[in-house]
């Protein structure tokens, strides 16, 4: 027992003045709180029961691959091979859970302990990756976050701890702690923490290398504290003890320059092997979809986080016919939307396909992608929508290719 007033507690920090006595081990103390969340940690750990499972994947009802495909399809206009790789991941990793807790229960020893598929999604920006993760997780209704690899730092700096990532995972389970358990993180802009180079620095690289190191501590499967407000841990605030185990993460970047390295590598594979043939294969437009793990590396993705990423996949860029289909597709696309808002004033509302089309080329040349979309199409509807409330209930509004490049040019 440790009845110094100096001892700290070694699991949460607070000093023994604030939490009554502590038990003492070799080289460290543990307060009752912290053995009461340890034990209840294990209790959970030992007989994970298929009762705590999210609602949709606890009773059998785990959507197959193909139906996580048609799913996304409603919503996402494209991207086939990263719908499938994705829904492939997503199913084998929700089988794992499944198989890895009935084993755990029947305590079986010689059971195959199934790994973890973290996936990473390579594509420009705008092409739907954050919109993939988000509307998968939506089907299997468990909690999902999203974090920007760009605001993260390694303990110390200033910026976010990596541990921050998963209170908005808590936040969005409503502090259920075993949901969040087997939640999906999205973390964006994973590319921005590359470090420069491939060869290691002997200076400190505060922005690249500290936060990946910080991450794989996540990625590995980690029980990891957690200030449950977010912020800086303090020694006075209770933590959240979250096993990240089970969390997917699925990470997305744009790699900008990476088909550089890709390109070189399939020049000297295909001088090395097959002659001329191949490299004639090649779709030089998209070499995105040739992506290989030693591409992430040579971009400067630390070995060991790349190897935390078995799964990877590309998103294709979006062309005019794809921007299209996105403005009036999806069960949510933005024109939907619009005709729902007038509706709601009693118009009915209509575009002409040349309306559609400038809105795409405009998207196109100003290369906003699919986020660009919105802004466009904001920007003309604005107006209309102010006089919308003065329009005459019953009427029908068509937008013409003319007004829309009317309130472009203002
Ligand atoms: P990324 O994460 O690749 O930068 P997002 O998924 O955030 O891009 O896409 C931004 C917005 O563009 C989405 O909210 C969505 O409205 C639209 N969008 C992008 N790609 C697609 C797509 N393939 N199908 C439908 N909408 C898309």
């Amino acid at each position: 027992m440790a009845k110094k007033t100096e001892e700290h507690c070694s699991f949460c920090g607070r000093p023994y003045s604030q939490t009554g006595t502590m038990l003492a081990g070799i080289s460290a103390y543990i307060c009752s709180d912290c053995a009461q969340q340890a034990q209840k940690i294990f209790k959970e750990e030992i007989l994970p029961s298929s009762a705590t499972l999210p609602s949709a994947l606890a009773d059998g009802e785990l959507p197959r691959p193909s139906e996580m495909k048609a799913f996304m399809d409603q919503y996402v206009i494209g991207q086939d091979a990263a719908k499938r790789t994705l829904a492939v991941a997503v199913y084998n990793h929700y089988k794992r859970l499944r198989y890895n807790s009935q084993h755990a229960e029947k305590d079986n020893s010689d059971s195959v302990e199934i790994e973890k598929s973290n996936i990473v999604m390579v594509g420009e920006t705008g092409t739907g990756k954050t919109l993939l993760a988000r509307t998968i997780a939506r089907l299997l209704k468990v909690p999902f976050c999203i974090a920007d690899a760009t605001t993260l730092t390694e303990a110390g700096y200033v910026g976010d701890d990596v541990e921050n990532v998963l209170v908005r995972l808590l936040q969005a389970a409503d502090y259920d702690v075993k949901a969040a358990e087997r939640g999906i993180v999205f973390i964006d802009e994973i590319d921005k923490i590359a470090r420069k180079s491939e060869n290691t620095s002997i200076t400190r690289d505060v922005s690249g290398e500290g936060v990946q190191q910080a991450l794989l501590k996540l990625l590995e499967g980690a029980m990891v504290s957690v200030p449950p407000e977010g912020g800086r841990k303090h020694p006075e605030q209770k933590l959240i003890m979250v096993n990240t185990r089970n969390i997917l993460f699925i990470c997305g970047g744009a790699f900008d320059g990476i088909e550089r390295a890709i390109a070189s590598r399939l020049n000297s594979n295909v001088i090395g092997f097959k002659g001329d043939e191949t490299r004639q294969e090649l779709d030089r437009n998209n070499m995105l979809q040739y992506v290989q793990p030693m591409d992430l590396k040579k971009f400067g993705l630390i070995p060991e986080l790349v190897g935390r990423f078995p799964v990877l996949t590309y998103l294709q860029p979006l062309d005019h016919n794809a921007l299209r289909r996105i403005l009036t597709e999806p069960k949510n696309a933005l024109t939907k939307q619009y005709v729902e808002l007038f509706r709601m004033d009693g118009v009915e509302l209509s575009f002409a396909p040349e309306a559609l089309d400038l809105i795409v080329d405009k998207a196109v040349e100003y290369r906003l992608g699919a986020r660009g979309l919105r802004s466009i199409m904001e920007g003309i509807m604005t107006d209309i929508m102010f006089d919308l409330p003065k329009m005459k209930k019953g009427s029908h509004f068509v937008l013409t290719r003319e007004m829309a490049e009317e309130k472009i040019r203002l």
